[in-house]
């Protein structure tokens, strides 16, 4: 029996084929035609005007925040039940991360987050941008996050990065901000390797990033420089990468959301279990599934994240905790956050299952009965 990977990258011939032509072309330096291919099929698929290919979704979240005047003396709302990399962008750029809880499903806490900028505001702290994390693939709630900014004049920075394919209301994931991210790294929905896009209908910021991102160079005859840059642009030959990654998005996505069914169908009946982001009655056709996630209620079962992790690790299967909350880490833990306990209940209780768009049937089989010969 093969090991069985949380998100492993799906790759084939046809990607295979993108890059050895990419290769053949001769465009192995960073820049080339299948980096414009690839900006501009991005843009269009997400319905956004100006799309900027760069080496990670970090890099883009960076530039974003760079562009909305992130620095020091300022703060920026932060969700705390993320990946890291949403908050390390912000230190860099000497602005402070502020953190805000989440509701059930996981994502941002609308209320919480206009009550943190309000409160901050109280205080003479000025706040240049609040950030949304479109968690696991599902799209944070702009129907209210949206209005509640724009009352207040703060620009959103949508990270998408794990929502590539998501949308929200029939809008794409990564239309939702004045600035907004994908991840392309390798347990992405997609996949570049390594790589990310930044987007936004403001041509000038798209046009100050890339300026930014290659090196802060002027036009000049010779190196000029009245700034400093950054080398954050993507490779040609990564480009191609995702241009094919592209071109089956659609399959993947159909794929990972047979996954979710396969699992909701056969295991929201064992006792404790509850998938996160289903209870909402929003309908989750908008979800990527980029993770399937479920919790396990200590009320109703003995089993503890610890131990389902233990006992899949042993019939060879990777799983994981949900992402510790912003707010407990030790890194972040002089930082002021606004906190309901879902996010750190989230943590407690939740594990990832595997989820990865070339799984096979008989793979989640294989995850679905040792849940049940657990939890039941
Ligand atoms: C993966 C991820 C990122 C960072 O993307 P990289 O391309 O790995 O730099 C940022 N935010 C979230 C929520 C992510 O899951």
């Amino acid at each position: 029996m093969s090991r069985i990977h949380l998100s492993k990258a799906d790759v084939t011939a046809v990607e295979e084929q993108y890059i050895l032509d990419a290769v053949r072309s001769g465009w192995v330096a960073p820049l080339g035609p299948d980096v414009d291919a690839f900006e501009a099929e991005i843009a269009t698929r997400t319905n956004v005007a100006h799309a900027l290919a760069l080496t990670s979704g970090t890099a883009a979240l960076h530039l974003a925040l760079l562009e909305l005047g992130a620095g020091p003396g300022t703060a920026v709302i932060v969700p705390s039940m993320t990946f890291a990399a949403s908050a390390n962008p912000v230190v860099y750029t000497g602005a402070e991360p502020v953190f805000v809880d989440s509701r059930p499903d996981g994502n941002a806490d609308p209320e919480l987050m206009m009550k943190a900028i309000d409160t901050l505001r109280a205080a003479g702290t000025r706040v240049v941008a609040a950030m949304s994390v479109d968690l696991f693939g599902r799209c944070a709630d702009y129907d209210e996050i949206v209005p509640g900014l724009a009352e207040r004049g703060i620009p959103l920075v949508e990270d998408a990065a794990e929502a590539v394919g998501a949308t929200y209301r029939g809008s794409p994931a990564g239309s939702f901000g004045a600035a907004a991210v994908f991840s392309f790294n390798g347990n992405k929905i997609m996949t570049t390797s390594g790589g990310g896009m930044l987007l936004s209908n403001d041509g000038d910021l798209i046009e100050r990033a890339r300026y930014l991102s290659t090196q802060a160079r002027q036009p000049a005859e010779y190196y000029q420089h009245t700034e400093i840059g950054y080398n954050y642009r993507l490779s040609n030959v990564l480009a191609a990468l995702g241009r094919a990654q592209l071109s089956r998005l659609d399959g993947m996505l159909k794929r990972r959301r047979e996954i979710r069914e396969m699992y909701v169908g056969e295991l929201a009946d064992l006792p404790g279990v509850h998938f996160v982001g289903r209870d909402k009655g929003r309908g989750d056709d908008e979800d990527n599934c980029w993770l399937t996630c479920i919790t396990l209620d200590p009320a109703v079962t003995e089993v503890s994240p610890t131990r389902l992790m233990a006992e899949l690790a042993d019939e060879d299967i990777e799983s994981r905790r949900l992402w510790k909350p912003m707010h407990l880490q030790p890194v972040f833990a002089s930082h002021r956050s606004f906190v309901n306990g879902e996010s750190e209940r989230l943590f407690d209780r939740g594990v990832t299952l595997p989820s990865g768009s070339a799984l096979c049937d008989d793979d989640i089989e294989r995850v679905i009965k040792v849940l049940h010969k657990i939890v039941e």
